[in-house]
């Protein structure tokens, strides 16, 4: 097999290009900045995302910017290594050149050449092939969609205020979250939360302790990730914040008056829902597609393509994919999806930096193998379950260990100081400060909904 050259083909130093900052991507460039060679960072965002809470952002627990830190930032004494917000439209991979397009409008060079190219794209939600669904039922993937759950969820509460019609005002306090594993079951527990604790208060005309919270799940538990015992565990704990989970159930239909399920062999069941929250399924980045075309690398359902041992792409040493968008050659010549989960990621983007160091100092190096090292998810305050390494926790110990890894693993010093802060400050006053209604979303369903909120017969 050819090795990818070890000096750049200019004779300056050795090239590296990363596509992503996300979990994959930046921790490849963390490692890369140490070695002697020149690393350009591409991403059409110019932010690191902590993507395991922006569903705190979505319930107004936290703001966008304790979540995110600069891309620039993170690497401002690092000289060798380039930032540049463009989008990646494809490879060409005989010239070894990335093709690139503006991102938010800002100026991008049209293509970058590489000596040795990282791909860590990441992956997106999928609607079970209905895209019109995304339209009514946002996710809280990015920041922005994070940002529309939150005028939703909120604009939802202030309209039901002024409702007179009671069916009206029983679908505006109707909150459906699709997807039971980690994200959906956070989400409708900040929900339970946010209805029964924060808001109890604030309003005047309706109880937000009534909203009716659905977690809509296709198998039989929620966190299926998760030991049997644990998911029993977090399924009591969503009781208590007074979400209702209905498992089995498929969603065969979303609209913008609610969505529409279906329950073994039964009639479908409509339930009327002004808010809907997707957490369902994901699909690889398009970046796999094309690669696997390219390399004629296998793929798989989901647009995972298929990474050989060491992370590289069939007949490109030089090239490796990574994080969310791929799937792993195993030993026995099968391939392994790991779990989605920005450890893989990470663990991958640091193997992928190592590679490029031994194959610089002509080492051999070993296939790349996961260290698991357990499964987070909360429920709400002082409630979580922690699967590590055999040992199941749950409870307030399992909330705390929670607390702990999303703090350590949150990227810049300040964000820690400022997420710690705002944490300490919700569990004392039950306050989320970020309860902020800031824009009508896409379809203009903001503030006023699609009729306009009816004042109340005796106003
Ligand atoms: C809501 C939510 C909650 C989660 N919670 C947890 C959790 O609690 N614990 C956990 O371990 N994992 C969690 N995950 C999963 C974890 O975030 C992912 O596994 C991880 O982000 C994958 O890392 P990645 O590098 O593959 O992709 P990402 O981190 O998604 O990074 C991909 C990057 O590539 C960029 N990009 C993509 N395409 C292009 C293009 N064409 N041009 C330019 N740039 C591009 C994107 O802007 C992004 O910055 C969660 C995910 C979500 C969505």
């Amino acid at each position: 097999m050819a090795t990818p050259n070890q000096a750049s083909r200019t004779g300056g130093p050795h090239r590296v290009v990363v596509v992503g900052g996300g979990f994959g991507g930046l921790q490849a460039v963390l490692k890369l900045r140490r070695l002697a060679v020149e690393v350009t960072l591409v991403d059409r965002r110019n932010f690191h995302l902590f993507q395991p809470l922006t569903y705190q952002v979505a319930t107004g627990a936290l703001s966008p910017g304790e979540i995110a830190y600069p891309l620039r930032a993170i690497f401002k004494h690092n000289r060798n290594v380039h930032v540049l917000m463009a989008e990646v439209d494809d490879f060409d991979l005989k010239a070894r050149e990335l093709q690139l397009s503006p991102a938010a409008g800002v100026p991008a060079p049209r293509r970058i050449p590489y000596d040795t190219l990282i791909v860590s794209g990441g992956s997106r939600y999928s609607y079970f092939g209905h895209d019109e669904w995304s339209n009514h039922a946002a996710e809280v993937k990015s920041l922005e969609s994070a940002l529309t759950v939150r005028n939703r969820l909120l604009s939802a509460f202030e309209a039901a205020e002024w409702e007179s019609d009671p069916e009206r005002r029983a679908a505006l306090l109707t909150f459906v979250v699709v997807g039971a594993g980690p994200t959906g079951v956070e989400m409708a527990g900040q929900i339970g939360e946010l209805a029964r604790d924060t808001l109890r208060a604030d309003f005047r005309r309706i109880d937000p302790r009534t909203a009716r919270i659905l977690l809509v799940e296709a198998a039989d538990r929620v966190l299926t990730t998760f030991p049997p015992s644990l998911s029993v565990k977090a399924a009591r704990s969503l009781a208590k914040l007074g979400v209702a989970v209905l498992t089995q159930r498929t969603v065969v239909g979303v609209d913008g008056e609610g969505v529409t399920i279906e329950h073994g062999g039964s009639e479908p069941e409509r339930i009327p829902s002004r808010t809907v929250i997707w957490a369902a399924g994901v699909t690889a980045s398009g970046l796999a597609t094309r690669l696997a075309e390219l390399t004629g690398a296998e793929s798989d359902r989901a647009g995972r393509v298929t990474a050989e041992r060491d992370l590289t792409l069939p007949g490109h040493p030089e090239v490796f994919a990574l994080g969310d968008m791929v799937r792993v050659r195993d030993a026995a010549g099968g391939s392994t999806v790991l779990p989605g989960v920005a450890p893989v990621a990470m663990q991958q983007g640091r193997y992928a930096a190592k590679v490029v160091r031994d194959r610089l100092r002509s080492r051999p190096t070993q296939p790349f193998r996961y260290r698991d090292k357990g499964n987070l998810a909360t429920i709400g305050r002082g409630a979580a379950v922690a699967d590590i390494k055999g040992f199941r926790l749950s409870g307030h110990i399992a909330w705390i260990t929670w607390l702990v890894v999303h703090l350590w693993y949150l990227v810049g010093f300040q964000n820690r100081l400022l997420v710690l802060i705002r944490w300490t400050s919700s569990f004392v006053t039950h306050g989320r400060g970020a309860r902020l209604i800031t824009e009508p979303d896409a379809e203009g369903r903001g503030l006023l909904l699609e009729n306009g909120p009816r004042p109340p017969s005796d106003a």
